[in-house]
């Protein structure tokens, strides 16, 4: 079976964010990434509902076992696509530990707006994910 790969990517973006989050939803760029990249800890795998789990992550099938929030195509499975100029986080409350460490205007903010994806300065990513 041929998978299907969202190739629409997002354009770079250029100049500062609000520092509050304010263009986050507009902007939406660390959310854009491969598959297997936001990963989750036990913690972050007790804030979601067991639905959350099945539908919107995946478990390695071989050891260590690591879970990933579900990628569709380019975009996290998380993002809530309902406005297709818009990218609200549909768990924003219960969001992996990793997707709060992204700060506005941080280093790995700032490269995933200038690429328009997240880029390699990402701190959360599994060392083995591609295992
Ligand atoms: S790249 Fe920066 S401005 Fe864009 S959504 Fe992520 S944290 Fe917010
Ligand atoms: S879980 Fe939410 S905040 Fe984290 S990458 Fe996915 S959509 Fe973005």
């Amino acid at each position: 079976m041929v998978q299907r790969v969202d190739l629409l990517m997002l354009s770079p973006l250029h100049g500062e964010p609000d520092p509050d989050g304010a263009d986050c939803v507009a902007c939406g760029r660390c959310c854009h990434h491969p598959p297997h990249t936001v990963s989750l800890r036990e913690e972050d795998e007790a804030r979601l509902s067991a639905e959350q789990l099945h539908r919107l992550t995946v478990l390695m099938d071989h050891p260590p076992y690591f879970r990933f929030v579900r990628n569709e195509g380019t975009r996290c499975g998380a993002l809530d696509l309902s406005d297709p100029e818009q990218y609200p986080c549909a768990i924003y409350l219960a969001r992996p530990t990793g997707c709060r460490e992204v700060e506005p205007g941080s280093p790995c903010c700032m490269q995933a707006r200038a690429l328009g994806h997240l880029g390699e300065s990402v701190l959360f990513k599994r060392s083995d994910r591609t295992r």
